[in-house]
């Protein structure tokens, strides 16, 4: 087979994967090398239906040996197979760069043989990208679950990223669907990079010539929706992966119904605004203060489609509304639907000098068509409306129809348009 048909094959198996986000690493370019890394990350563009696509983004083979129920590449799922070998993806890599097509390498696998062959051929094409090639772009390579610790451990010393999917959220959803994969198998490449990277930063305080280790930090992805596993379980993970782990991100992909099964659930579509709420509440949790706890219950362990997860928890808790806006603390100011974490410093930064008022929210960039129903501006309360969840909400669901053109008018403009001779613009 040659490599044109290998990477059209390997290019599309690795399409389902979105754990690969380019930003956070800072490599410059070296003389004798080839490219380089930013601070702001890799540019990168997105598919229409929100991939990354500005790395080459490939499997290293979709021979799978494993059976995973949702999977495209699964051993039992009759597809075209293709395998590259080590030098063939770097030689790729090396030239898809070198023309501009891409500004880096995204290198994820199937499991060929067992998770040791795997991973002994990912860090090879690591290693000659950056020994014999000298190659100082982007790397985000796959960690494998289930591989030997000093494999792992030998690939984090090249790339610049490495993601251990978890793929689906709980025990009894791998063996339900993944039969061959076990969580701790997972969640022990995590520790472990987890571990070398605290390790790396702790030596380069004391030493000058450390090298550096997974320096854009560990990711993983989880699937939403192939398994009964609701939107509280799937956030507590992430709760608990972002402290444990450090990691520097989670991606949530919807289920994409590619394949059948009968064990899958029956889907048209794929939950993409489940998606969409989690990204939502994800954000919540790093930026903005909040803990999964907070956001859902037990009792409500899914979010609301139609209103965002700040939105839900301030009509939740709406006893604790309305806030003084030249009262409320940081922490508080960030809880106030419509006030992001820019906004909130203006508003401590300009209270500082005088009061704020209604007006002076909008130039600070406070989105007023939300927060006004959860603030009051120097004692004076703009909502219009009783502070009440079910008024609030509705407030904010309302959508005023847009009113058509009867047609009698649409003719009528035409009519008047024929007889215009002139464009006077
Ligand atoms: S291990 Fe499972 S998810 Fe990964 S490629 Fe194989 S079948 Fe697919």
């Amino acid at each position: 087979m040659d490599i044109q048909e290998k990477l059209k094959i390997l290019a599309d198996s690795a399409k389902y994967d979105v754990s690969c986000s380019s930003s956070g690493s800072n490599r410059k370019h070296k003389s004798g090398g080839i490219g380089s890394t930013a601070v702001s990350g890799i540019c990168h563009s997105w598919t229409d239906d929100g991939r990354c696509i500005s790395l080459l983004k490939i499997l290293y083979t979709n021979d799978c040996v494993y059976d995973c129920a949702y999977c495209v590449n699964r051993i039992t799922n009759d597809i075209p197979r293709a395998s590259f070998t080590p030098k063939e993806v770097a030689d790729l890599t090396i030239n898809f760069y070198k023309r501009n097509y891409i500004e880096g390498l995204f290198l994820s696998s199937a499991i060929t043989r067992n998770p040791d062959h795997t991973m002994e051929g990912l860090t090879e094409v690591v290693r000659i990208l950056r020994e014999d090639y000298r190659f100082n772009g982007y790397i985000h390579l796959k960690g494998i679950p289930g591989a030997d610790e000093l494999l792992i451990a030998k690939a984090g010393l090249y790339v610049d990223r490495m993601s251990v999917n978890i793929e689906l959220p709980s025990s009894e959803g791998l063996k339900l669907l993944a039969p061959q994969k076990k969580k701790e198998n997972i969640l022990k490449p995590m520790g472990l990079i987890n571990r070398k990277i605290i390790q790396t930063i702790d030596e380069k305080k004391q030493f000058k010539k450390v090298s550096s280790f997974v320096p854009a930090g560990q990711s993983t992805q989880l699937i939403v929706g192939a398994t009964a596993d609701h939107d509280y379980k799937i956030l507590q993970l992430t709760e608990g992966l972002y402290h444990k782990f450090n990691l520097k991100r989670v991606y949530y992909s919807a289920y994409v119904p590619v394949v059948q099964h009968p064990k899958l659930p029956e889907m048209i579509n794929p939950p993409t605004i489940r998606e969409h709420r989690l990204y939502q509440a994800d954000w919540l949790l790093r930026f903005y203060g909040f803990s999964a706890e907070e956001l859902l219950t037990e009792a409500q362990p899914n979010f609301d489609h139609e209103l965002d997860p700040k939105i839900t928890w301030a009509l939740r808790n709406i006893h604790l509304f309305p806030i003084e806006i030249n009262r409320a603390d940081y922490e508080m100011l960030l809880r106030i639907p419509g006030i992001g974490v820019k906004s909130a410093q203006r508003i401590i930064a300009a209270r500082k000098l005088a009061p704020i008022s209604y007006d002076g929210l909008k130039k600070i960039g406070v989105v007023l068509k939300r927060t006004k129903f959860f603030v009051t501006c120097q004692g004076k309360y703009y909502g219009g409306i009783d502070v009440k969840e079910g008024l609030i909400r509705q407030s904010l669901l309302y959508k005023p129809v847009k009113r058509s053109t009867p047609s009698w008018q649409s003719h009528q403009l035409s009519f008047f348009t024929d007889l215009m001779p002139y464009n006077h613009n």
